[in-house]
């Protein structure tokens, strides 16, 4: 099948390149914008139409748009990255047009073909292919993402969407070594509940987030860690990266895909590299006094937290209401580290990639 086109809107005055070759030489994570972005339209009856990459620029959006009243709102987050070959490529982005429409589903919305989600995050790379940061561990990180449009305050499915693509200049997360982060045990608020949309990818996942997260900032903590809603007992996941537990016995345990969790496509890459090393995976629930109990008895050895942005990024401690562990001795344990070079070296090309999960972009 061709690739739908998307007609092209040059920028007029893209930043100049003396002015972007600084901007990429430190580019953080989700400031640096490039020049462009993709977008298309859908409307019901219609359909999908008018796909486009145009100059990066404010929407102009009716106050009355349903999302703005009603969060109907979609999104994913994946990386284009340059292989040491020089091509450019894609990585496992079939998954995230996958979950994008599973997402879609959940929240009432059109899917979007995934031969369109491809090849909008294809036309905008391309587009913008100078935005590469020229540092190791550069990317261009990408943002689809859809809402509703449709300017009508009824509560009902929004008849009118836009899915727009925007990228950022994204530099290596943690330069050297990835600092192990702080977690803090939501005891109020939780992420989803049973039947709730955690396993959809939509801002009101993350805005339910939020007041936790400002807490354990203030507490001087990197980030929270939320537990099941029905108990408040069993681990779920951090705000926005999915949770792993190395044994002893060189075994990992991650939490299950039970709906209320993201399915994230770092997480199921780590479990397939982890069985074909041979390890033993456990996909099951894990309580959080028995991750306190298991790492003072040494049976818990390491924690890693793993998303796209950061890859894998090392737990160091666990705080809840009157009560703290550590874990580790502060960095990345053998077994994360491990999975976390065997994961980068599929992404960079320099390790073969058995599953197909590098897609060049070509062009
Ligand atoms: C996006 C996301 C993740 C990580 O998913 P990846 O596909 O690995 O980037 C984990 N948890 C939540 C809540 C997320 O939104």
């Amino acid at each position: 099948m061709s690739a739908p086109l998307f007609a092209i809107e040059p920028h007029p005055h893209p930043v100049e390149a003396s002015v972007r070759e600084g901007m990429i030489a430190d580019p953080g994570f989700g400031r640096t914008f490039t020049d462009h972005m993709a977008m298309v339209r859908y409307v019901e009856g219609k359909g999908w139409h008018d796909a486009r990459i145009l100059p990066r620029g404010p929407l102009s959006l009716d106050p009355a748009a349903a999302v703005l009243h009603y969060a109907q709102e979609i999104f994913e987050g994946l990386k284009a990255y340059r292989l040491d070959d020089g091509a450019m490529a894609l990585f496992r982005a079939d998954a995230n047009a996958r979950r994008f429409n599973a997402s879609a589903r959940r929240m009432a919305m059109p899917e979007l073909p995934e031969e369109l989600f491809l090849e909008s995050c294809r036309a905008l790379v391309r587009a913008d292919a100078q935005w590469f940061p020229p540092v190791e561990g550069g990317s261009i990180y990408l943002r689809p993402f859809m809402f509703a449009s449709e300017v009508f305050l009824g509560v009902k499915p929004s008849a009118e969407y836009l899915y727009l693509v925007i990228a950022a200049a994204s530099g290596n997360y943690f330069k050297s070594g990835a600092p192990a982060v702080r977690l803090l045990v939501s005891e109020e608020d939780t992420r989803a509940a049973p039947g709730g949309t955690g396993a959809a990818k939509c801002g009101g996942n993350y805005a339910a987030s939020l007041r936790a997260q400002r807490e354990a900032i203030a507490r001087g903590f990197d980030q929270v860690v939320f537990l099941d809603a029905a108990e408040r007992r069993f681990v779920e996941e951090l705000g926005g990266m999915n949770l792993f537990f190395v044994f002893e016995d060189g075994s990992i345990q991650t939490p299950p895909l039970d709906g209320t969790i993201l399915p994230g496509i770092t997480r199921e890459s780590l479990i397939t590299l982890a069985r074909e090393e041979g390890l033993t995976v456990r996909e099951e629930r894990y309580a959080i006094d028995q991750w306190r109990a298991d790492a003072q008895s040494g049976r818990l050895t390491e924690s890693f937290a793993c998303g796209t942005a950061a890859v894998v990024t090392p737990v160091g401690s666990v705080t809840g209401r009157d009560w703290s562990f550590a874990i580790g001795s502060g960095g990345p344990g053998q077994a994360t580290q491990r999975l976390k070079q065997r994961l980068v070296d599929i992404q960079r090309g320099r390790a073969a990639d058995a599953h197909g999960w590098v897609q060049r972009i070509g062009g």
